[in-house]
């Protein structure tokens, strides 16, 4: 393909993919392939003679797209989002076309620079704490993009491992490193994902489960108890990871108390927030956050939820000489003579006796891996010299001199192109739009699912998840799902709780509608009554469906007498309507109010808060009207919002303006 033939071709390419992601709704999601298929419809050898582009291409349409998962469909409800977006896309291309490699700052100055800075702006964006940044050049924390979360587990691990195992064999120079390894010990809970274990296995180090509380959330108090069972037995607790998001329930382990408990220990706190990290970008969820600055290391996936396409994981740690002293390699074209000038995500050390430290330090470190007869010697000198290890602990090695290794690959691609395109395309204001439009609508369909007697929500799921099944035997819900996935129309991955089998769904695309998630429950809906008659011989299966009588106006008007038409409008945009117009009539204020609380905790909705919220809750208040449901609805927020909740600003101006509160109520009625 030459140049000619290149803007030809690319162009029809954009119309390709703008074509698909515009009339995505329309395939069906789920592949209705088996496998081997494509085996029989391709040869079975590369060809030997050049094709023609348009054969080539021909064949994605005939043969590959059928194969797919729509991954950005509306009706794609499993796993996580994984989200593209087009200013994502074009950061792809263009990092693809220029492919440039950057691992030194020399390999590629803007590419490692603009990755800094990008990692600083998406750190200040989740509000993450200063120590995590990389503003300032002798600052020892910041940021990095690595291939997975996985990856980052990984790489978080492997440095806690490293800094154990140096304090270790300070205190016990006559061991050798596989004999210290054996009694590290680290920790994470039964939900945390799977990547975590296969971390643990890499490293060649125990782990231990933390039981969940009721809510699957890893507590401190367990925590402790574990690591101080462990210690009696002469293991040493080395590395925590806690999840922000689990990906059975979207749960979050409390990071306070077990940042608190590491501390004690001196294990290294790692934090999993894969999914839900992109949820920090609005201050609303921020409170999952609480504890955050007691944590080593914070990664999570903004090729997840924040339209930045895969692969893109956002990692931080608080001092990245752990790193670097584990992927402590120093070969010489990994030298220049910039070093330490910039962030350098690779670096080797220009500096002579640098370079010597260096070399015992890595001496330091094959005596770990392979101990030899003089190991103490050496270990022992360097000890009683405040050597190499003491200084590292100190940070006495500043950048400008350390070798630097963010990452396990030596190849890194541009990947902060994408990212910093849609920081800036979408904006702060677009990004936080984007998260709340999808937690909406995973509470719209919560509240789909809690209006439809026959089935139920286990366990209470957060942010943009909902993990719903058929009441009664597991069975029925795996049922449900087999069926929903062959028929193609929606596809969900189950989950399992304490033995209870779930199907998990997931808000995934961002042009996701009300009308997407209605078909959806239609089509789950359709699937549950055909399995239930085909079980029960009736569309609600064994559930006594009591049909509510209907309540005629007049009679509405009897029981009621201040009952005004109005009532049964429900007026605002506000979603889910959780009470019915004709319940809210005939209750009274006492009964709507807490019927509308008890589902707004079931929903586990969060209380919008703003100053324009209060002021109509004000009004609302002083009015001394019947309320209306939004009303009621908009009261339980307000409730919920008054007492924990920061002033905004716009309302400290108010004050110190001299508004106060009875003239902005009197503005409203
Ligand atoms: N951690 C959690 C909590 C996840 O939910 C996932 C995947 O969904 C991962 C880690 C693995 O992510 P990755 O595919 O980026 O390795």
């Amino acid at each position: 393909m030459d140049h000619t033939e290149f803007r030809v071709k690319a162009k029809e390419m954009v119309d390709y993919i703008a074509d698909y992601l515009e009339n995505i709704r329309d395939r069906r999601v789920y592949p209705g392939v088996q496998p081997g298929y494509l085996h029989k419809l391709l040869p079975t050898e590369a060809p030997e003679k050049p094709e023609k582009w348009d054969d080539i291409f021909k064949d994605v349409d005939q043969h590959i797209m059928p194969g797919l998962v729509h991954w950005q469909s509306p009706h794609m409800h499993a796993y996580f989002p994984a989200l593209t977006s087009y200013p994502s896309i074009m950061g792809d291309m263009l990092s693809s076309a220029l492919n440039v490699l950057c691992f030194t700052w020399a390999s590629s100055p803007a590419g490692t620079e603009l990755e800094t800075i990008a990692m600083n702006w998406l750190g200040k964006l989740l509000g993450l704490p200063e120590c995590f940044l990389n503003e300032k050049n002798d600052s020892p924390g910041g940021g990095v993009i690595q291939t997975t979360a996985s990856e980052a587990t990984l790489v978080s691990l492997l440095a806690a491992r490293t800094r154990a195992l140096m304090e270790l064999s300070k205190l016990n120079p006559e061991l050798q490193a596989a004999e210290l390894l054996g009694h590290l010990i680290c920790y994470c809970s039964d939900q945390a994902h799977s990547s975590v274990e296969k971390a643990g296995l890499i490293g060649l180090v125990r782990m231990r489960y933390i039981e969940s509380d009721e809510g699957q959330s890893m507590r401190g108090a367990k925590l402790e108890e574990a690591i101080a069972a462990d210690k009696e037995k002469g293991l040493v607790p080395f590395w925590v990871c806690a999840t922000l998001g689990t990906t059975g329930s979207v749960a979050f382990d409390n990071l306070r108390e077990i940042g608190q408990v590491c501390q004690k220990h001196g294990a290294w706190l790692h934090v999993d927030a894969a999914y839900a990290g992109s949820a920090f970008v609005c201050p609303e969820y921020r409170h999952w956050l609480d504890g955050v600055e007691l944590a080593d290391s914070f990664a999570f996936n903004p090729s997840k939820w924040l339209m930045v396409n895969f692969d893109c994981t956002a990692m931080w740690v608080k001092d990245s000489t752990a790193l670097h002293r584990t992927f402590n390699v120093n070969p010489i074209y990994l030298r220049h003579e910039n070093s330490g000038k910039a962030i350098d995500y690779m670096v080797g050390s220009q500096n002579e006796d640098i370079k010597k430290l260096t070399l015992k330090k890595i001496n330091i470190m094959n005596d770990i891996d392979h101990p030899k007869a003089d190991d103490n010697k050496v270990d022992n000198k360097f000890n009683k010299n405040n050597g190499v290890i003491t200084q590292i602990e100190n940070r006495n090695i500043t950048k400008v001199d350390a070798v630097e290794h963010w990452q396990i690959p030596l190849s890194r691609r541009f990947r902060a192109l994408k990212l910093w395109f849609v920081l800036r395309n979408y904006g702060v204001v677009g990004i936080q739009k984007h998260i709340r439009e999808g937690v909406r609508l995973a509470q719209k369909f919560a509240a789909l699912v809690l209006a439809d007697p026959r089935f139920e929500i286990p366990q209470p799921s957060n942010l943009g998840m909902v993990a719903f099944r058929l009441k009664g035997d597991n069975a029925f819900t795996e049922r449900l799902l087999k069926r929903l996935n062959a028929r193609g129309y929606i596809h969900a991955v189950p989950a399992c709780f304490k033995g209870i089998y779930v199907i998990r769904f997931t808000i995934t695309s961002q042009r996701t509608t009300n009308q997407d998630i209605l078909d959806d429950w239609n089509e789950i809906k359709i699937v549950a009554s055909e399995i239930l008659t085909d079980v029960f011989g009736s569309e609600n299966g064994n559930i006594a469906v009591v049909k509510k009588p209907r309540i005629s106006l007049k009679e509405t008007r009897e029981l009621n007498a201040t009952f005004g038409t109005s009532l049964l409008l429900a007026n605002s945009p506000m979603s889910p309507k959780i009470v019915n117009g004709t319940h809210a009539a005939i209750c009274d204020y006492e009964q709507v109010l807490t019927s509308c609380a008890q589902t707004f905790a079931q929903l586990k909705m969060e209380p919008k808060d703003s100053p324009e919220m209060r002021r109509r809750i004000r009004g609302i208040k002083m009015c001394g009207k019947k309320f209306s449901l939004d009303s009621c609805m908009d009261m339980v927020q307000g409730m919920m919002i008054e007492q924990p909740l920061p002033q905004f600003e716009e309302e400290r101006e108010d004050a110190s303006n001299g508004a106060n509160t009875e003239t902005i109520e009197a503005k409203i009625c």
